[in-house]
């Protein structure tokens, strides 16, 4: 039996060492695309600080390590897939075939059309090959614009403001992170930002990057109307699935690769793992991009262990963003923007603006469906187990409505098994 992996960040190599070990004898093949060793992009923003080196973001440091399980590694592009003859073109013009295949690709950092967005001084900030250009212009001083203040805008801003740049962010939406956060967290995050002496403009996007004219690379005119002078723009707008390679097979895509609860495709011997999988959300069973590398880890080891043959489904993708803003952290658990009051949603929320803390919860009648925290860094593991665990939470519910920072008492109150009474 001959596994094909196509990708080799965290999915593809989990995927592969899982293989290996469910299924001693199988042949097994790991594409990657990119430049380097397997590699986790997770560690990106410390290269950017300087703490590591890029050896510090291999997934794994022994150079004889695949060799040893008898992973082949190979370096390659998918460009299309035949599932009939079940095989694989490479941008090289090779083919692969396989019995079993695994989609890993990952996504790719989108660019949004501005003109002047191809610019070299333009960067996005997802590969290695990305680090080491934005190393290149984000020194002592520079002056750094950051188009999008999502989860991967927020996580290189400490990077960033370490590395001594002039930063000014600027995000379409209305607070920062609004796909993650309530508005009053989004909000609490900016005042956090700003007072680190970082520039930060909501409501407003880039119209168009031209060459500077006063000594700068570049103008950025802003849709409010103003101008900026900078070094550097580093495009932090969203990701996209790598699923061109797809086109016109019976794999089913939506935004990402459609898989069910074992992770297999609509194409049987087919898995997809990781950032570029849409598996069931565990509330709602609808389909859903968890991009996060914890996730990733998870998918790619029950896909594994189906295309070794041993029946195995992930009890639904729960979707959790934590993030270290410039020291404030924040998480986001599940259906954090709640419920309609007709479907059973109610929720509450303690603001504590000069500590810096905050808390909403969200509930379906008396299950706890979602929450956003800041600054709460203990006992956030509770939140995810009673989201997670879809736990009843019985006369609970109305006592964390009144002190929603009960939580932990709820969790130990109702997850804990109840004392045997002889
Ligand atoms: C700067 C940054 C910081 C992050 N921080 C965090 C964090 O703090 N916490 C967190 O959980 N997540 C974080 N993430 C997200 C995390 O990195 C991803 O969720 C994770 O990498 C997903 O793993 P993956 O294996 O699905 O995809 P990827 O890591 O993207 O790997 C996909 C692989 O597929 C290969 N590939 C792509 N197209 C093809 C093709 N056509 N043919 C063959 N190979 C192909 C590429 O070479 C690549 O190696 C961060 C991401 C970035 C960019």
């Amino acid at each position: 039996m001959k596994h094909l992996i196509l990708g080799n960040g965290p999915a593809g190599v989990v995927a592969a060492e899982t293989l290996r070990r469910a299924a001693p004898q199988d042949e097994i093949v790991m594409v990657g695309s990119e430049d380097a060793p397997p590699y986790s992009r997770m560690a990106i923003p410390y290269l950017l600080e300087e703490n590591i080196d890029e050896r510090g973001t291999w997934l794994r440091k022994d150079p004889g390590h695949f060799d040893r399980l008898r992973i082949r590694e190979l370096r390659g592009r998918a460009v299309s897939l035949d599932t009939d003859q079940r095989r694989v073109l490479f941008a090289d013009g090779h083919f692969e075939d396989y019995d079993r295949l695994l989609i890993a690709t990952g996504s790719h950092p989108v660019r949004p059309p501005i003109p002047g967005v191809d610019l070299p001084e333009v960067q996005t900030c997802w590969t290695l090959a990305d680090a080491r250009a934005i190393a290149a212009h984000a020194r002592p001083g520079a002056r750094v614009l950051q188009l999008g203040a999502g989860f991967i805008g927020c996580i290189i801003m400490e990077a960033l403001a370490k590395r001594g740049v002039e930063l000014t962010v600027v995000e379409m939406g209305d607070r920062m992170v609004p796909r993650m956060m309530t508005p009053q967290a989004g909000g609490m995050i900016k005042r956090w930002v700003e007072n680190k002496g970082i520039r930060v403009v909501t409501n407003a996007g880039v119209s168009r990057i031209d060459r500077g004219t006063d000594g700068a690379p570049l103008q950025v005119t802003l849709t409010t109307g103003a101008t900026l002078a900078c070094d550097l723009v580093i495009v932090a707008a969203g990701v996209a699935p790598n699923v061109a390679f797809l086109e016109g097979t019976g794999v089913h895509v939506a935004k990402g690769v459609l898989v069910d609860a074992r992770l297999e495709t609509s194409v049987p011997g087919i898995f997809s793992a990781g950032d570029v999988a849409e598996a069931p959300d565990l509330f709602t069973g609808a389909h859903l991009v968890a991009a996060i590398q914890p996730n990733a880890a998870d998918q790619a080891r029950v896909a594994a262990l189906n295309m070794a043959g041993r029946e195995t489904t992930l009890n639904g993708v729960l979707a959790i963003n934590v993030l270290d803003t410039l020291g404030l952290i924040s998480t986001s658990f599940g259906q954090w923007w709640g419920e309609a009051a007709d479907k059973g949603g109610s929720g509450v929320e303690h603001v504590d603006e000069a500590r810096s803390r905050y808390l909403s919860l969200q509930f379906k009648d008396d299950v706890m469906i979602g929450a956003t925290s800041i600054g709460l860094t203990e006992h956030v593991g509770a939140l995810r187990g009673l989201i997670h665990g879809r736990v009843q939470l019985g006369e609970w519910k109305a006592r964390l409505l009144q002190n929603p920072l009960a939580f932990v008492d709820a969790y130990i109150a109702r997850s804990q098994p109840v004392a045997l009474t002889h």
